[in-house]
């Protein structure tokens, strides 16, 4: 095998397409020479030596040494240097490089090779024995900390009392002899604390060096940081050994690193800064202010320091053009390093620029229109969720941000308000034109018009899909759930955070995307929709197989919804429409009724509104396919809780608060997830469904004949699991439908369907199928009934799975593809079985995730729904599956 790849003097054993084997810089490198750019020489180690010290005891395969000689005598060769000669030594660098980038979690080596001979001939050669000594004692104390283990700290304190001796204030204070002095001393004291002096033989340094690299693999930082980015242990670390160039060799030398466009706006101009007389390690470490490139950011900036472009206008041309250069080659912005050793331009490193969304898009879309890349792969280019800082109102990344605790990003965007605790309060301050956070331990069905009214929701308990979360993203209201270290004291109207007490009406911020709760009021950014976001999803658009509907049920979701792109309703919950004043009173009415007549009673109150909602949905919707799902959730959820509310509601019905009591009792259940719900209540009183089929009927002909354009609803009939019960339902919808028909005289094209959603229910499939005329996958509750794991209480231990590696992600955030999906495969395959091109989608909280989308791409969905702010993050995740 061939463990060694050299770089420099315009050639190169790899290319940019060897990441896995080179690590990213080392690709980059390689890819540079082999372009002919000005690199210092140098040679990579493979990421398949790391694999190999690994899977030996931490040895190397046996030709390495070998290799990398002769590697190393390369070096020497184009450098014009030899590594460790007293006359013309070759100093290096010794850097990590994976595949992916793990900026600062692995070790690093400069200045390799100096000794109390080589540092001599630095100082003639660069005629400089206070940089030649200063580099020294750098290296000592950097290869004593990473390669032997001695912390920096005991280096600093040596310098310190030196400089406190002498009596000066700066580094730069010190002169050659001083430099010269701490030498010796920082040699000493590694002897005195090893037992061994510092090594003088370079060879030893870089062995010693090579092994530290390849070790930090495995340390603490790396470990976490791999974690957290999902990059796997057996990619490995490559190492890079590279001939050094210093920035520091006097005042026409200069360092500093540049973006070829803007990373923050995305505006095509050359972004970076740099340092005259400093290291790489000087720039990054923010202790002078470094100088802008070009003459045009400094003038912006208002700096008085000058551009590279003034100071050094050759380096800089030179700069500029390979800049350009670059850019066009990869095709993407880039992230330059470079150094300037006495007037000559050396690049250090190229990779792809990080960058914000806003210039992710512009980058991409401008890209595609100066035919470096086509629509496609701008559109691939774009990370579906990172749309979503575009959608919704975002603090400023440059505000202080006084954090008093954490929770889960439930739902996306920043609102700043005074704390409310009940939603009362939330629609009283609504009223008087004040903005609030609505701040809950958890909240249910009856805080709709809380929510509604507040600018964002605070929950300190629940997961990523309990009530609050859900219903947020629903809206669109930013919301952080399941804040386990605050604590709300309801009685006192207080909430704790981290020591500190807030009152009712003090000034919060939380920040839904980060999960982050801060104290008062965060500066904010808002969200602009035009432009390059409308260039993208409409190329998005050209290229997508599957539809985008949302879920949504009150018609202002519903219009943003449209306006966000959505082609349909996937999933309209009536639920919601249950809960409004008037409303709650007829339905608890029917709830409490003893007979089916009774119930019929109420529920004829019912039937004017729920046709109303209904109209102005398909209106608004204009002949977009809508599906309409049954009520759902246990009846109980409609009751007032506790003695106080019961007896308020039993006299607002003119009913006994004991009877109200008894009834609410009876209605308890004790896993009511798993109870008396979905299609059961239709089984159990048809004349709950049969009161929704006629107001959807009725009002599928209204609104045609308004419109114009035929209304075809899809009703769903939810929590199926045997194919009876949909029979069942079924049949009293067809009634209903032809009463409906008769009565007006005009004939209606509807289609019922049912969800998916319990594990019975997909593994059935294809006899349900004989009835269901479409299915839509719920994969909440599929995922919460596969699993078993209750969805409103699983955030308490679901963490804790992740960070002990049980679990990679949360399977209501993302569908389980395994367990889960292998579900929803097999009853695709199942229905189309039994009924050749049966309607698909799926309308859980994963028809939004872009992993979870490209699954659906995958079993040939026909759509996916999803909560209004999501739909342009599934537009664009639908393309990027079918590309
Ligand atoms: C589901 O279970 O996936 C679903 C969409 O229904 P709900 O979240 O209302 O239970
Ligand atoms: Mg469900």
């Amino acid at each position: 095998a061939k463990w060694v790849y050299a770089f420099g003097g315009g050639s190169a054993d790899g290319r940019a397409g060897d990441k896995d084997l080179l690590g990213g810089k080392g690709a980059n490198l390689a890819e540079m020479s082999g372009l002919g750019l000005p690199v210092p020489p140098g040679f990579t180690i493979t990421t398949a030596v790391c694999t190999h010290y690994y899977a030996n005891g931490r040895s190397y395969p046996k030709e390495l040494r070998a290799d990398v000689e002769a590697a190393l005598v390369e070096t020497g060769r184009i450098a014009g240097r030899g590594f460790g000669d007293g006359s013309d030594p070759l100093l290096v660098s010794v850097r990590s490089g994976a595949r992916a980038s793990m900026p600062g979690m692995m070790d690093t080596v400069l200045n390799l090779g100096l000794n109390d001979r080589t540092v001599e001939a630095l100082a003639r050669q660069s005629g400089d024995e206070r940089f030649a000594y200063d580099s020294y004692r750098r290296f000592i104390q950097m290869y004593s900390d990473v390669v032997l283990g001695l912390d920096h700290e005991v280096f600093e304190e040596i310098l310190e009392e030196e400089k406190a001796g002498l009596g000066v204030e700066f580094d730069t204070e010190l002169e050659a002899g001083h430099w010269r002095r701490l030498v010796e001393v920082y040699k000493a004291r590694v002897e005195e604390e090893l037992g061994t002096a510092f090594p003088q033989d370079p060879h030893e340094q870089l062995w010693g060096a090579i092994g530290a690299v390849f070790s930090s693999w495995m340390n603490h930082r790396a470990i976490t940081y791999r974690r957290l980015h999902d990059i796997p242990e057996d990619w490995g670390t490559a190492v890079n050994v590279q001939a050094m160039v210093f920035g520091n060799m006097g005042n026409n030398s200069a360092t500093g690193v540049a973006f070829t466009r803007d990373p923050s706006t995305g505006e095509k101009k050359l972004y970076g800064e740099f340092l005259v007389n400093a290291q790489g390690e000087d720039v990054v470490a923010g202790i002078r202010t470094p100088q802008n490139i070009t003459e045009e950011a400094r003038i912006n900036a208002g700096s008085d320091k000058p551009s590279l472009e003034k100071v050094m206008p050759q380096a800089f041309a030179e700069f500029v053009d390979i800049a350009g250069k670059l850019e066009r080659h990869y095709r993407d912005m880039q992230d330059l390093e470079f150094t300037i050793e006495r007037g000559q331009l050396w690049m250090l490193q190229t990779r792809s620029g990080k960058r914000t969304a806003k210039a992710a898009l512009k980058i991409a879309v401008e890209l595609a229109e100066e035919g470096l890349i086509s629509r496609q792969e701008a559109v691939a280019r774009i990370e579906p969720g990172s749309l979503d800082q575009l959608l919704h109102p975002t603090i400023d990344p440059a505000a202080e941000r006084d954090v008093i605790g954490m929770g889960l990003p439930a739902s996306p965007g920043a609102a700043t308000g005074e704390i409310v605790f009940s939603s009362e309060e939330a629609e009283e301050a609504k009223a008087q034109g004040r903005k609030v956070i609505l701040v809950r331990v958890e909240t249910s069905p009856e805080d709709i018009h809380g929510m509604h009214a507040a600018e964002g929701i605070l929950t300190t308990r629940g997961g990523m899909t309990s009530h609050a979360a859900v219903v947020a993203r629903g809206m669109g209201k930013p919301c952080v759930s399941g804040a386990g270290s605050l604590r709300v004291d309801y009685k006192n109207q207080t909430m704790l955070a981290l020591g500190r007490s807030f009152s009712r009406g003090d000034v919060i911020t939380i920040d839904g995307s980060s999960g982050q709760v801060l104290a008062g009021a965060a500066p904010m950014l808002q969200p602009e929709l035009s432009g390059d976001f409308a260039a993208i999803m409409a190329w998005a658009d050209e290229n997508r197989r599957m539809k985008v509907r949302t879920n949504a049920e009150t018609p202002a979701d519903a219009r943003m919804a449209r306006s966000f792109g959505a082609e349909g309703i996937g999933l309209c919950r009536t639920e919601h429409m249950f809960f409004d004043d008037d409303r709650i009173v007829a339905m608890r009415e029917m709830i409490l009724a003893d007979s089916e007549q009774g119930r019929r009673a109420a529920l004829a109150k019912l039937l004017p509104m729920q046709r109303s909602d209904f109209v102005e949905l398909f209106e608004i919707m204009a002949g977009l396919p809508v599906t309409i799902r049954l009520l759902d959730p246990p009846l109980h959820e409609f009751l007032p809780k506790g003695e106080e509310e019961i007896a308020e509601v039993a006299a607002a019905l003119g009913v006994d608060a004991e009877v109200l009591r008894q009834r609410t009792e009876a209605l308890h259940e004790f896993n009511p997830m798993l109870g008396h719900r979905g299609c059961r209540l239709a089984v159990s009183f048809p004349e709950i469904a049969e009161m929704q089929a006629r107001a959807i009927f009725e009002a599928a002909i209204e609104a045609g004949s308004k419109t114009g354009r035929p209304v075809e609803p899809e009703i769903m009939v939810p929590l199926v699991g045997i194919m009876k019960e949909l029979e069942f339902v079924k049949a009293r919808i067809d009634a209903v439908a032809a009463d409906v028909m008769k009565e007006s005289g005009t004939t209606l094209h509807y289609l019922t369907g049912t969800m998916i959603e319990l594990p019975r229910a997909a593994i059935r499939a294809h006899v349900i199928a004989e009835v269901a005329e479409f299915f839509s996958f719920g994969t909440n509750d599929l995922t919460q009934t596969t699993f078993g794991i209750s969805r409103d209480d699983a955030a308490s231990f679901l963490e804790t799975y992740r960070q002990k590696g049980v679990i990679e992600q949360d399977p209501f955030v993302s569908l389980d593809i395994d367990g889960v999906g292998e579900l929803v495969r097999m009853a695709a395959e199942k229905g189309r079985a039994t009924r050749k091109g049966i309607k698909l989608g799926i309308c859980g909280e994963h028809g939004g995730d872009p992993a979870s989308v490209a699954f659906c791409e995958q079993v040939g969905l026909d759509y996916v729904s999803c909560s209004p702010f999501r739909v342009p993050i599934a537009r664009l995740a639908a393309a990027q599956a079918a590309l």
